[in-house]
Parts: structure tokens; C-alpha cells; sequence
């Protein structure tokens, strides 16, 4: 069993039952983007709630099957076709960006790529901006990946005050992870059923592209999707001969070397070097 991080993963949709098997699969640390809660919250006031989950209740769940857990905030591009929500919604984020388990802003994006949406997403943009922190960025589904990440990439650019190093593309597919690399950004590929990557398909980019900032998740949500999708990975790079060092690099110290760029940050891994790609 390797120990390894799932740095995209929705928890306050799954039970307990799955902290416990991927405690037993290995996963010592996670971090949960703010998302859709599957349907559309009312108000502004319903997103303090889900932000004081996160940041306040959230972490103790994780803690009790001995994982740490770090999280995001935002509004999801699900919902920022209004805008005026949305930006109550901004408003509120920096009451919780002291919480010490915050990571930064996400995770944002586009869903369908309206004009609307983007403006949120540049607005959060600023936000992240003026506050220093870290940004986790959702690409599209299907169709409408391509254009919304090159849409994304360039939006990031515009904004001079923005790190590349300090932003995650996420769901990044074999037509997208070249543009998110090439811009200087970190890449998430998303093990998902039903659609974004499988398990082979992500060994594959690894193989063609290295691990240099790239890193796996499940994002796992309310939805059919499989928290244990790390593991699944690194199955499928074990099958193929890929050394245990390699295997860590990815599913381990890649995100933690992202998420250390937050000031807040405060992991310590149990027992360096050995808790990590042991067998
Ligand atoms: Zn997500």
C-alpha cells in the first residue's frame, strides 16, 4: 500500500464508510473544492453554511480515519450564470480565507463557457489576486473542454498578478494537458466512470508527458464516481512496470508540493520517505 493524496475530491457527499476504505487504501490527505451542491442554493446565506462545513466540520470527519483534510473556496461555475448571487457569494469568502485548513480559491472554471461565467471567473480571479492565494480551476466537461481551457489559460494570462505555478488546471484530458503545461500551470487528471479520464488513458499522459506538475484525483462526488480512483492508478502503473519513486511522485509529493505553496499550509507527512511509496 502506497501512501498517497487525493487533491480533488468532493467529501461532504460521501459517508464515512469511504473515509475508512481510503484510509485502508492509503490515503493520508485530501482537498475538497467547493462545488455544486447538486442543486441551486437559494442565497448567499446557504453558501456560509457549506463554506463553514468545509472549513469548520468537515476536517473532522477526515481526522477521525486519521486523513487530513484541506479544502477550497468559491462559487461553482454551475452556478455563476447569476451573476449578482455570485458575487454576494465573493463577498463572503474572505471571512473564512484565515481558516487554517484553506487552501484558496476553487474550485472555479467554466461550465458551458457564457460570457457570464466568465465573468465570475475573473472576479474570483481578483479576489484571489488581491489576497494571495492559490487557484484550483474546473475545465469543462466534453465538448466544451477545449475551448473553455483555452478560454481559462487565457483569462489567466490577461491577469499579470497571477503566478502560473500557483494555479491548478483541473480534469485535463489528452487535447488540453499541453496548453496547461506549456502556460507554466499544474494539471489535475480526473479518474472519473463516466466521462474525463480512466486509469490507462492517465498512465498514458504520464508516459508522454512526464510527471513534472501533474497530479491525479477521483473527484468524487454526489454523482457515480469512485473515491478509491488514486488507487486505481497506481494499480495500473504498478501493471505497467512504472517504478514506486515515480508512482510517489504523482500521487504524493506532487500535490504536496502544490498545496505548500499556501502559506496556511501545514501538512507534515507521518514519517517522511518511508510512509510513501513503501508495499
Ligand atoms: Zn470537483
Amino acid at each position: 500500500m502506497s501512501a498517497y493524496i487525493d487533491p480533488h475530491i468532493h467529501m461532504v457527499s460521501r459517508t464515512t464508510d469511504d473515509y475508512k476504505r481510503m484510509a485502508l487504501a492509503g490515503c493520508c490527505l485530501i482537498s475538497e473544492p467547493a462545488f455544486w451542491a447538486g442543486f441551486d442554493r437559494s442565497g448567499p446565506e446557504g453558501f456560509r453554511d457549506y463554506f463553514r462545513q468545509l472549513t469548520q466540520y468537515e476536517g473532522k470527519r477526515a481526522r477521525a480515519y486519521g486523513i487530513e483534510h484541506k479544502t477550497w473556496l468559491c462559487i461553482n461555475a454551475k452556478e455563476a450564470e447569476n451573476v449578482a448571487l455570485a458575487r454576494e457569494v465573493i463577498k463572503l469568502i474572505p471571512e473564512f480565507l484565515d481558516q487554517p485548513d484553506v487552501l484558496g480559491i476553487g474550485e472555479i472554471g467554466l461550465n458551458k463557457n457564457t460570457t457570464n461565467e466568465a465573468t465570475v471567473f475573473l472576479e474570483h480571479l481578483d479576489l484571489a489576486a488581491k489576497t494571495d492565494e492559490l487557484i484550483l480551476v474546473h475545465t469543462p466537461h466534453l465538448a466544451d473542454k477545449y475551448q473553455g481551457t483555452r478560454m481559462i489559460i487565457d483569462m489567466l494570462k490577461g491577469d499579470h498578478r497571477i503566478t502560473p505555478g500557483r494555479v491548478c488546471i483541473d480534469h485535463v484530458e489528452e487535447h488540453t494537458i499541453r496548453h496547461a503545461l506549456d502556460a507554466g500551470h499544474w494539471c489535475g487528471m480526473t479518474l472519473y466512470p463516466i466521462s474525463k479520464c480512466t486509469p490507462a488513458r492517465a498512465v498514458d499522459m504520464i508516459e508522454m508527458y512526464g510527471p513534472e506538475r501533474i497530479m491525479v484525483n477521483s473527484a468524487g462526488d454526489w454523482g457515480h464516481s469512485d473515491p478509491l480512483a488514486v488507487p486505481e492508478f497506481i494499480f495500473e502503473m504498478r501493471q505497467r512496470g512504472h517504478a514506486e519513486a515515480l508512482i510517489k511522485q504523482v500521487v504524493f509529493d506532487n500535490p504536496l508540493m502544490f498545496f505548500s505553496q499556501c502559506p496556511r499550509f501545514n501538512y507534515v507527512p507521518r514519517s517522511v520517505g518511508s510512509e510513501a511509496g513503501g508495499t
